[in-house]
């Protein structure tokens, strides 16, 4: 630990998610201490996110985590839009990135396994303690440093407080932030299978949308199985969704087929677009999906938490052991908020509209631009930074 870290320096962050870990990682590499409180007994490895952008791998390189990443991920340089009766509508390749990113694609992998390798990187650092069992039920601030209750009733003090606590942030409400957007009226319903879309969509690659109206539906690869995400109809029953019949019913509407699919895992989940007005409340700050949440087409969500929790990571690094006048901590969320807001936002939402619209003016439109951006080599490369994400960060956007 640096000499001149106090205990009221300590960064008690909450959540042990691709957004907290990233920050605790930032921390280690720096000496100082931190405690991240985790809710669950053990990391999870639940089914979430499984696109990692390309400026996500820059940054993640220097923990390692990248390499671990690489080695158990499949490499995606390009994604395609479709229908199934038309064929390939547009297809775009990060390879056209490659002089502004170590990593020119998207790397499919699941995000639990990011997890393991930031728990990796932090474990071998004194200065961090991760723990878990250690749901945090409310918090408070006062001049001098943070206290956080625990569910088993045991208080924690520390000088700074990140709610990297998911988007349900017990953070958010203890710093009284609200979470300001709109929650769209139909679920997201994730099936993974292990049957081979490839050989039945001719040049499929590893990332497709497919734009079919109201039964639009996307196809990812991830490392062990496709995934096919379907909307839900607004006011479905849950127990209706998930029964068998209807899972094979949405497969058969991807690809019909006489034999049944067999079916890995399914899940559902609703999906927000959400942005919480601050994100700094005094000594409290919030990250990842605790200060934003947004809809899965684009694949920005976790991508974007771990943004954040490098900018707030090494800010609070200067702050903490550089001398930094705290002022600076301010300038988190007035870099990181108009991402969410304005960037991925407007992308997912556009992305999604162009998927599901059943207007005929509209789709031509989404053709037509589909068309002219892959023509034209510097409307490419401008939809191709935005899309990477690159574009969020102002990488590349001075020779777009
Ligand atoms: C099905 C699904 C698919 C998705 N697909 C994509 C995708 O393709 N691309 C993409 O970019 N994003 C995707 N997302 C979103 C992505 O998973 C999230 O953006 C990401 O997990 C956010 O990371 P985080 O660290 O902010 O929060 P989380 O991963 O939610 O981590 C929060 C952690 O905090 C813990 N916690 C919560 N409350 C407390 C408490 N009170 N005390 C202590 N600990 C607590 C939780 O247990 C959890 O471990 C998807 C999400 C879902 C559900």
């Amino acid at each position: 630990m640096p000499e001149s870290q106090g205990q009221s320096d300590r960064v008690l962050i909450v959540g042990a998610g691709p957004a907290g870990l990233t920050i605790a990682a930032c921390l280690a590499e720096a000496g100082l201490e931190a405690t991240v409180l985790e809710a669950e007994p053990a990391l999870p490895t639940n089914l979430r996110a499984s696109t990692f952008h390309p400026p996500t791998l820059d940054m993640l390189d220097r923990f390692g985590a990248t390499q671990k990443l690489l080695e158990q991920g499949l490499i995606a340089p390009t994604f395609q839009y479709r229908t199934r009766s038309e064929g390939i509508l547009g297809e775009f390749d990060f390879g056209e990135l490659r002089d502004v990113t170590t990593w020119p694609f998207r790397l499919q992998c699941e995000q639990y396994k990011l997890n393991f390798a930031l728990l990796d990187y932090i474990d071998a650092a004194p200065s961090v303690d991760v723990r878990f069992d250690a749901a945090v039920e409310s918090a408070m601030q006062d001049e001098d440093g943070v206290t956080v209750r625990l569910a088993n009733g045991e208080t924690v003090r520390g000088g700074w407080l990140v709610g990297a606590d998911g988007a349900r942030s017990v953070v958010r409400e203890a710093l009284g932030i609200p979470f300001e957007g709109f929650t769209w009226p139909e679920a997201f319903l994730v099936i993974s299978t292990p049957f081979p879309f490839e050989e039945h969509f001719k040049n499929l690659c590893l990332v497709n949308y497919f734009a079919e109206a109201e039964d639009w539906f996307f196809l990812l690869r991830a490392p062990d199985f496709w995934r096919v995400m379907v909307p839900t109809k607004d006011g479905d029953d849950e127990a209706d969704i998930f029964a068998p019949d209807s899972v094979q019913a949405r497969l058969c509407q991807v690809l019909p087929r006489d034999e049944p699919y067999e079916v890995a895992h399914t899940t559902l989940y609703r999906v927000h677009q959400r942005v919480a007005p601050r994100y700094r409340e005094g000594r409290g700050f919030l990250a990842g999906d605790a200060a934003h949440i947004n809809n899965p087409l684009g694949g920005m969500g976790m991508n974007g938490g771990i943004h954040d929790a490098f900018n707030l990571g090494e800010k609070l690094v200067q702050v903490i052991a550089g001398g930094a006048a705290p002022v600076l901590l301010d300038d988190y969320e007035a870099e990181r908020r108009p991402v969410a807001l304005d960037y991925v936002n407007r992308i997912t939402i556009a992305n999604k509209r162009n998927l599901e619209t059943n207007d005929p003016a509209e789709q031509a439109a989404f053709r037509a631009m589909l068309r002219e951006t892959q023509a034209d080599p510097a409307k490419r490369r401008r939809y191709l930074l935005q899309a990477s994400m690159l574009a969020s960060l102002g990488i590349g956007v001075s020779v777009a």
